[in-house]
């Protein structure tokens, strides 16, 4: 696994960021500009760019991610939620260290269009 970039945003968040939850590897957080009322972003603590390279997991370290997705959800109080990699430029990926977008309760419909890229290529 090559190392990852000394400019990631979110391997900084990673090793000094404000954590809801944390543990098995991954991380989660509050993103910065929320498009729902609960939105939480869960990373990987080992960088890689995007989920198209999920293969350098491990099947245990990729089934311990979902179930860690999963906890954070139920750990907020979720129920009922929406969760969401966006994947490459032209999925709407901003951020290239792979994460989950944890989204429940009300959404803002604008944003969450744009964080879709319902008029992009994807
Ligand atoms: P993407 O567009 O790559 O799927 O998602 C990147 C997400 O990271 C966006 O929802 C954006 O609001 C969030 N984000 C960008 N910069 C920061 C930051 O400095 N801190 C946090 N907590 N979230 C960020
Ligand atoms: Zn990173």
């Amino acid at each position: 696994m090559p190392s990852p970039p000394e400019d990631c945003l979110f391997c900084r968040l990673v090793a000094d960021g404000d954590h809801v939850y944390a543990g098995d590897g991954f991380v989660a957080i509050r993103d910065i500009n929320p498009i729902a009322e609960t939105h939480l972003l869960v990373l990987p603590e080992r960088h890689i760019d995007t989920f198209r390279e999920i293969g350098a997991f491990s099947d245990d370290e990729a089934g311990r991610m979902l179930r860690f997705v999963a906890k954070t959800a139920s750990a907020s109080g979720l129920e009922d939620y929406k969760v969401l990699v966006n994947v490459g430029e032209g999925g709407g990926q901003t951020v290239f260290h792979l994460h989950w977008h944890v989204l429940g309760g009300r959404f803002d419909t604008g944003k969450l269009a744009r964080a879709l890229d319902l008029d992009g290529a994807a």
